[in-house]
């Protein structure tokens, strides 16, 4: 246990084939939540971090050499992004700095020794934005290779405590998630029943995007953004895939105020394997016979098209004119009886 008094639990984050986003998102919160302070408090011991460590250069070498060789003990291995296996499966269009070794050398031999190995990151969890197109660099995630079980790892591996990779997917993952899955493992409350089938955490992945999301008076008339910066619903027009992403985005805001849609834009559901795919333009929705392809998860597409049918006939004129204009232009009219 890595509760305070106790052993601290060690970890190790290694940066692979990414943007180093998830870094950031995880730095973002940090002036407001005080991320690392978090983490201490709960037993978590960072060894060492690329972008936060002064340890760089040989000695970090020699941290992970010895992490390697089993002298250096890792409860926890954080991995942030992609595993790049080319060319021909040599990994050898990612050498770790320093090392002549592949990336993907190193990452077997310390998921080998850490008890929890965490993949940080859609790149990491399923390959991600790394994996498309043509997917020349041979890209995978460290258990999955988009929704195909398998990846660097194999279906079957299991980290030394049990679990197998838990995938804090997200582009970027959110900063809740990646410290409420640490916090979960310093308080042993996670275990594999917590994860879904994609091996996500549920608390964050048993939710959809489009709950809580600022917009919902929009979608129930379905009352749509025609362009971007209309205030309507983004699903109908503009690509939002918030009714069948699962992540809990609206109603965890990002660093406490924020989301995709929020700010403006469709949710492109970067949590799910295959994000980067979608077979059309990211801000547009794909229809056929004028009505979405992505219908809302768990809804017959027979109930969709007739609720969409009998919103629309009952919007009302304020939120009508209000879903395309980028402010509210009719204000919600008062009530001068109260005792309805
Ligand atoms: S913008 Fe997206 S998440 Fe928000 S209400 Fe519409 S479909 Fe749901
Ligand atoms: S709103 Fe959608 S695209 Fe944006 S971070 Fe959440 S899941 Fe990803």
């Amino acid at each position: 246990m890595g509760t305070s008094g106790a052993t601290p639990l060690r970890l190790l984050w290694l940066q692979a084939s990414g943007c180093g986003g998830c870094t950031q998102s995880l730095l973002g919160a940090e002036s407001r939540a005080g991320v690392f302070a978090q983490l201490a408090a709960s037993g978590i011991e960072l060894l060492f971090h690329p972008a936060v460590s002064e340890a760089s250069g040989d000695e970090a070498l020699a941290l992970l050499a010895d992490v390697a060789a089993g002298r250096q003990p890792v409860d926890i291995l954080c991995v942030e992004g992609a595993l790049l296996r080319g060319p021909n499966g040599s990994g050898r269009f990612h050498l770790l700095s320093g090392s002549g070794r592949p990336m993907i050398e190193w990452v077997r031999e310390l998921a080998g020794r850490a008890r929890h190995v965490l993949a940080i990151g859609t790149c990491t969890a399923f390959g991600g934005i790394n994996a498309a197109g043509d997917n020349v660099t041979e890209a995978c995630g460290l258990q999955f290779d988009a929704d195909a079980p398998g990846g660097l790892l194999g279906a079957g591996f299991r980290a030394a405590g049990g679990l197998p990779v838990i995938n804090v997917a997200g582009c970027p993952t959110h900063p809740g998630w990646i410290v409420d899955t640490l916090l979960s493992l310093a308080a042993g409350a996670l275990g594999e029943a917590d994860l879904d089938a994609w091996q996500r955490p549920r608390f964050y992945a048993e939710q959809l995007v489009h709950h809580g999301c600022s917009k919902n008076e929009f979608y129930e008339f379905k009352a749509s953004a025609q362009k971007l910066s209309d205030l309507g619903c983004l699903m109908e027009n503009m690509g939002c895939k918030g009714t069948q992403a699962h992540a809990d985005c609206n109603l965890r805001a990002w660093n406490g105020v924020g989301s995709c849609i929020r700010g403006g834009f469709a949710c492109i559901a970067c949590t799910e394997p295959g994000f980067e795919e979608p077979g059309h333009p990211f801000m547009e929705t794909p229809k056929v016979a004028g009505i979405p392809i992505g219908l809302p998860i768990d809804m017959p597409k027979a109930w969709f098209v007739a609720l969409a049918a009998l919103s629309k006939s009952a919007t009302p004129k304020r939120v009508r004119e209000n879903s395309r204009a980028d402010h509210p232009v009719i204000a919600p009219a008062l009530r001068k009886d109260r005792r309805g």
